[in-house]
């Protein structure tokens, strides 16, 4: 993996409102059921620090629904770029059954509300689940690492609000964090210990 042409500041502007991080799976094996929990996070954690077939890092917002509801929190550019694609107007109370374990989207389309920010060097970052029409860019527009993009919600396949944040190298996903079952320099600004989120602010 080479090392990246820019680093990532963490892609939420209030990193407070934030717990859990769940994120890329680097386990090659795919799992059916309720062994879909087997993964290996860069550093070698088990589930819940990822799970099967992850292709992002997952940031849970504290709070749940109640918290998304009553205020929410901004997505930001984790970099300068372009922004090459947008989707809003989505369903953003997506959630999961207890019952099934599925994603629930209460009848309407599993579909995200999401911006993908292209930066130098091939390299594309992914910001899924955004809350209904508050997509604040448009394809075209340039952005500034900190620049607003829309806000958590849970549109798509998503069962809690939280930001699903994916970078992607020539269109293959790749994992921010460097790590033993990663890559040994990390995209990030400063990712920080496992477990803590990577620095926000950006250079
Ligand atoms: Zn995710």
């Amino acid at each position: 993996m080479p090392r990246s042409p820019l680093q990532f500041a963490l892609p939420l502007a209030d990193p407070e409102a934030f717990g859990d991080t769940i994120g890329v799976d680097h386990d090659p094996d795919v799992y059916e059921g309720i062994e879909r929990l087997i993964c290996l996070a860069y550093d070698g954690r088990p589930f819940p620090a990822c799970y099967d077939e992850h292709n992002g890092s997952d940031y849970l917002l504290l709070g749940a629904f109640e918290a998304m509801d009553a205020g929410s929190s901004p997505v930001i550019a984790a970099a300068d770029g372009v922004v090459v694609d947008t989707e809003d107007g989505n369903y953003d109370h997506c959630h999961g059954d207890a019952a099934t374990g599925e994603v629930d989207c209460d009848g309407h389309p599993e579909r995200a509300n999401f911006v993908i920010v292209e930066h130098d060097g091939g390299v594309r970052s992914k910001y899924w689940h955004l809350m209904t029409d508050s997509v604040a860019v448009q394809v075209g527009d340039t952005v500034a690492c900190g620049d607003t993009l829309g806000i958590v919600g849970s549109s798509g396949n998503s069962s809690t609000p939280h930001l699903h944040f994916q970078v992607e190298l020539e269109g293959t996903p790749l994992d921010p964090y460097a790590g033993e079952y990663s890559q040994p320099e990390t995209w990030w600004i400063d990712q920080g210990e496992p477990g803590d989120l990577p620095t926000s602010g950006c250079p």
